[in-house]
């Protein structure tokens, strides 16, 4: 494996490897993109490109130095995550990992820090970092592995060279499961649909259990635009005893919107996610408003974000059930 076998993120590999080929790399990246789109693979690929014994400015993956990466138990390569059961990264952990970044590197090349993800910095680690990339401890690299930079200091942000990766294009995702996961073609097809650009949801997925739920809740989404408050209140009560159920439902719900809209302005399934329901997008399409579709897609992520910001997840779900059945 070298960077050439690495799917998709033609542009962020082309400025890397540039930057690598030149001796010009930064002591700084902010990698943001889609979760799942092979952000972390890049990082931990750009540091086994820098420590590889076997190749120049690439790497082979099998030598000590890249095993060891991989493994992630390299001296001079570390990953920063959350340590279990705490929801964000300590300024402890961020201390420690510029007195390190500040050792001498066991190998004699750069020190590698790759922060993931680093919106769980809060306030005083992103400050506490700041000072770090204020004056970068020599040889040093660090990476900020961020979904958006939203919830990243400005300040911190401007320190650091953006690199930015889109979401995997469909028919990469279905090629590297076909190729590298063995799974024949309608099972990677489907699977690179609903993953939306994500290889990582698209080889996690528990795919029976999955097509399973999305079939009760688009049921759902039917009878409900067919007048049935009654069902809305189950539905939500059933729905809201579980958080992770709660956001599953309405990412799953922003997609069928999605496709609604789509097909009732194109007629067209090619950039559709929920392709094994064409027949019931076709005829909901027909009957659906569209103003009444968008105003349900964006309610979507309104009522996703209302779900990770703690709010009673009962009553968000039944106000988003309602505001399907009302809007008929
Ligand atoms: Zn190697």
């Amino acid at each position: 494996m070298g960077f050439a076998e690495i799917i998709g993120h033609q542009r962020p590999l082309e400025i890397l490897r540039l930057a690598l080929g030149n001796g010009r790399l930064h002591h700084a990246y902010l990698f943001v993109g889609p979760e799942g789109s092979g952000k972390r693979t890049v990082a931990l690929a750009l540091a086994k490109a820098i420590h590889c014994r076997e190749t120049e400015n690439d790497f082979c993956d099998r030598c000590p130095d890249c095993a060891r990466i991989q493994a992630r138990n390299h001296p001079d390569v570390r990953l920063v995550q959350t340590l279990e059961d705490k929801k964000e990264i300590s300024i402890k952990q961020v201390r420690e990992l510029e007195k390190e970044l500040n050792f001498r590197s066991f190998s004699g090349k750069r020190k590698i820090a790759i922060i993931d993800p680093a919106t769980l910095l809060n306030a005083s680690s992103q400050n506490a970092l700041l000072k770090t990339l204020e004056e970068p401890p020599q040889n040093s690299l660090i990476v900020l592995i961020a979904p958006n930079a939203g919830a990243l200091l400005p300040t911190l942000r401007s320190r650091c060279l953006r690199v930015s990766f889109g979401p995997l294009a469909r028919d990469e995702v279905a090629r590297y499961l076909m190729s590298k996961e063995g799974m024949n073609q309608d099972d990677a097809s489907l699977r690179a649909a609903l993953s939306m650009g994500s290889l990582g949801a698209a080889i996690k997925f528990d795919k029976d259990e999955l097509l399973e739920k999305r079939r009760s809740w688009a049921a759902l989404l039917l009878s409900l635009s067919a007048g049935d408050y009654r069902g809305a209140i189950a539905a939500a009560e059933a729905i809201a005893s579980d958080k992770e159920e709660c956001l599953g439902f309405l990412e799953w719900a922003e997609t069928w919107y999605r496709d609604l809209l789509i097909y009732a302005a194109t007629e067209n399934s090619d950039e559709m996610v929920n392709v094994d329901m064409l027949t019931e997008i076709e005829s909901q399409s027909a009957k659906g408003n569209f103003e009444q579709m968008l105003a349900s897609f964006a309610q979507t992520a309104r009522a996703a974000g209302r779900i990770q910001r703690n709010l009673n997840r009962r009553m968000v779900i039944e106000r988003f059930l309602f505001g399907v059945v009302g809007g008929r």
